[in-house]
């Protein structure tokens, strides 16, 4: 799957025109005068939507690691959408499909297949994947309002844009939504490409995911990827304490607060150095398929 292939098409298609175009906007900055709060506004607007991409996009409707309200769903799913990483369903069918098949051929933004940039930007530009597999994500079709919000996702950044130039005025638009938007982007996207390369792993799965502490930093606890292969069903993607999961905090408070409920843990055993998935000395990624032993079905969504 060459990039190649995709540069002419890109180049003509208005959505990857508004994805370089927001990118060259930020450039603006460098133009006008600065604030340091102008910085504070976009690290805010960054991590407040990253919650959501973790909280909502990925282990609400990916993996299904806690149970809420239908309010709160619409509510979630909105947020996620004012990422502007397209529709709900979009999202979390593409990712089950990525779970179904990681680092095997048919896996959609494989490192190992497709090439760096192909999983961490090209993937997302490319023609072949506007469409998603409704059959992995039945169980949210059923709802309208989410099937709405999928079909006219654009509503949710456009909304949050507006809203956010309202209150902090041309900042707000540069600062809080062109750039934040940017590096939201990149930083969601470091777990399909660096997450699957740069980083420790803990258990042998079937695939080359990765843990890292600066990723963990970068997208409130997704970095402990290699975890959350080997148990994609729990909440937590911080398995011990001392593995950083600012989403899962956020997702506690959040369950105090009855907004939500039943967050599934990660299993004991998994928390057991004894466990026959532990990798006990590490080994390169080239090796990765010989050490590859068997697939975890009870962690795999299709
Ligand atoms: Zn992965
Ligand atoms: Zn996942």
């Amino acid at each position: 799957m060459s990039l190649k292939k995709y540069i002419p098409y890109q180049l003509t298609q208005n959505s990857t025109l508004l994805f370089w175009g927001i990118h060259l906007s930020c450039f603006i900055a460098f133009f006008i005068d600065f604030h340091w709060w102008y910085v504070g506004l976009a690290v805010g607007s960054y991590y407040l939507r990253m919650f959501f991409i973790t909280g909502a996009y990925h282990r609400y409707f990916s993996h299904k690691t806690y149970e809420t309200s239908r309010w709160f769903q619409f509510f979630l799913a909105f947020m996620a959408m004012t990422s502007s990483q397209k529709g709900v369903l979009w999202w979390a069918s593409h990712h089950r499909h990525h779970h179904a098949h990681s680092d095997l051929e048919g896996d959609i933004h494989s490192p190992k297949y497709g090439g760096f940039w192909h999983s961490h930007a090209g993937w997302v530009l490319s023609p072949d994947y506007k469409q998603h597999n409704e059959a992995l994500i039945r169980d949210f079709m059923k709802f309208p309002e989410l099937v709405f919000l999928n079909k006219y996702w654009q509503i949710a950044p456009v909304t949050y844009a507006i809203a956010i130039t309202l209150i902090f005025g041309w900042p707000g638009l540069l600062w809080g939504f062109a750039i934040a938007t940017t590096f939201l982007w990149h930083g969601t996207f470091t777990i399909n490409s660096l997450s699957h390369t740069w980083g420790k792993r803990r258990y042998s799965t079937t695939d080359t995911s990765r843990n890292n502490f600066i990723l963990s930093l970068v997208t409130l606890g997704e970095g402990w990827h290699n975890n959350h292969h080997r148990f994609q069903a729990s909440a937590r993607n911080g398995f011990f304490w001392y593995e950083i999961d600012i989403t899962y905090y956020g997702l506690k408070v959040l369950s105090w607060l009855g907004l939500i409920w039943k967050l599934r843990p990660v299993p004991k055993d998994l928390m057991d150095p004894n466990n026959k998935t532990w990798i006990k000395n590490q080994v390169p990624v080239e090796e990765v398929p010989k050490v590859i032993s068997e697939k975890q079905p009870e962690t795999v969504l299709s």
